[in-house]
């Protein structure tokens, strides 16, 4: 089975309502590089875990911050995935559009690229592109928006940009955020407006519900159960998400506040001991490399892969943990 580890690439001002574009160095050595007062936990670490087993990652590189504060960011960001072998795929935030003094969208606003009617989401999409291969992205592979918040009209802009790969879709993000109906919830990669949408893996757990392998918000055992399910059952592919600032608590009160989360960290370096310790079932590759039709076998059961009550209630005891302030114990 194919599996891709993705890496949200961002950084925010600390108070998004009264943002300080003054502080944005800080912002990007936070929430980039992980950067606390015990060291960095951020895409530097991440890929160092990678590299560690010898696996590959996908870090979608949010790139229209550049329209606001420059590409200074973006081409050290480019430069480092590129030069240790990993992907630069293109992640997109369109508050960044509402914060240019004077946007040609005319003042439009939203967290989400469906709000935008296809021509603005079509100049949105092509303007990050620009910026992703004026800062050496020859090739932009795959996309994920910001807050999984694609649409068709998403869809169709990244055909015109020649983008083959979205993964986007976030089943438990729609009928809201994500703007992508699939018409059921979304195992399988499939075709969709001239793109391949790849989707976000999920379990539907113990109570029901749906929920993503983002390494917030589930834990390793549940992972790890996941994975192994979706690859007895012949799935094609499964892809986590994770963030820059995933391993650490940003705490946006204070400059400089931020710290590692222990117990994301250790989950973390978990699943990639995990994967490392089992090539023979896991190809951890990225969406540069993957050849189309491999994604396309047939699978007996496309159901969702499910989780136990008690996984659950392993991972809700970790949230709990975590909100006590477990975290720093470990
Ligand atoms: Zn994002």
């Amino acid at each position: 089975m194919d599996v891709y580890f993705t890496v949200d690439t961002e950084f925010w001002p600390r108070d998004c309502a009264r943002p300080d574009f003054a502080e944005a160095e800080e912002d990007y050595r936070r929430d980039v590089f992980g950067l606390t007062r015990s060291g960095e936990y951020g895409i530097g670490y991440q890929m160092d875990a990678l590299e560690s087993e010898g696996l590959k990652g996908v870090f979608f590189i949010e790139s229209l911050h550049a329209l606001k504060l420059g590409t200074s960011y973006v081409r050290t960001i480019v430069e480092l995935v590129q030069r240790r072998g990993h992907e630069a795929a293109l992640h997109l935030h369109p508050e960044w559009v509402g914060w240019l003094e004077d946007s040609p969208l005319g003042g439009r606003n939203s967290p989400f690229l469906h709000a935008f009617p296809a021509a603005d989401q079509r100049w949105i999409v092509g303007q990050g592109a620009r910026v992703l291969r004026e800062c050496g992205v020859r090739r932009i592979a795959s996309f994920r928006a910001g807050n999984y918040g694609a649409d068709q009209h998403t869809l169709r802009a990244l055909a015109d940009e020649g983008v083959p790969f979205d993964s986007s879709y976030n089943v438990a993000f729609t009928g809201g955020g994500c703007g992508l109906d699939a018409g059921t919830a979304l195992t399988m990669p499939r075709r969709m407006e001239g793109v391949i949408e790849v989707p976000i893996a999920f379990v539907r757990d113990g109570l029901g519900r749906f929920r993503p392998m983002q390494i917030v918000a589930a834990s390793f055992g549940e992972m790890r159960a996941a994975l192994d399910q979706a690859e007895r059952r012949g799935f094609p592919a499964f892809v986590f998400v994770s963030h820059g600032f995933e391993l650490i608590r940003r705490r946006a009160e204070a400059r400089g506040g931020a710290q590692e989360d222990g117990i994301v960290r250790r989950r973390f370096d978990q699943l990639i001991g995990y994967l490392g310790r089992n090539k023979e079932r896991y190809r951890v590759t990225t969406f540069a490399d993957t050849v189309p039709e491999g994604l396309f076998r047939a699978v007996a059961n496309p159901a969702p892969v499910t989780g136990s009550a008690w996984q659950t209630s392993g991972r809700l005891f970790e949230q709990a943990w975590r909100r006590v302030g477990g975290a720093s114990l470990t």
